[in-house]
């Protein structure tokens, strides 16, 4: 990723956390598992930051849709292609394949595929997950994240 990519990211986490904490509060979802996320972009000239919540109806079965993919959609409509950072608030919980128990809430397995496809994400993508209440954070790109959860 080019270094001043990074230094914008650098320049602009603690803005991009409160941003993903604010948008957990528009999710909607009938367990109250909220949860936000901001995202850091660039369309080739300047810098956007876009946001999403996560959307889960009352009747089930019916389309989920998580917080990463809303604020990826937002980013997209507005035209901006290369994604520099993901930042994610939420709680965490056991990840549902690999049970694993992470201090913070990382994309979910659909997720992690869907980004895996979404053009502009490339495994130098800062994947910044924070808790939505406590200073627990953590961070890495998307390549080890992707390791971090790999299932072999
Ligand atoms: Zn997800």
């Amino acid at each position: 990723m080019h270094r001043h990519h990074v230094d914008v990211y650098l320049l602009l986490k603690v803005f991009l956390k409160s941003i993903a904490r604010e948008a957990a509060y528009l999710g909607d979802n009938h367990r109250d598992f909220l949860v936000g996320c901001a995202i850091l972009a660039y369309n080739g000239h300047e810098y956007g930051i876009f946001w999403g919540a996560n959307f889960m109806p009352f009747t089930k079965p019916g389309p989920k849709i998580c917080a990463e993919i809303n604020a990826l959609r937002n980013t997209r409509r507005a035209g901006f292609q290369e994604i520099i950072a993901i930042v994610v608030a939420g709680l965490p919980q056991k990840d549902e394949v690999t049970g694993k128990t992470p201090r913070t809430l990382p994309p979910c397995v659909d997720c992690r595929s869907n980004l895996s496809g979404w053009k502009g994400v490339s495994p130098d993508t800062m994947i910044y997950t924070v808790h939505r209440f406590e200073e627990v954070e953590e961070e890495r790109t998307f390549a080890h994240l992707l390791e971090e959860y790999a299932l072999s």
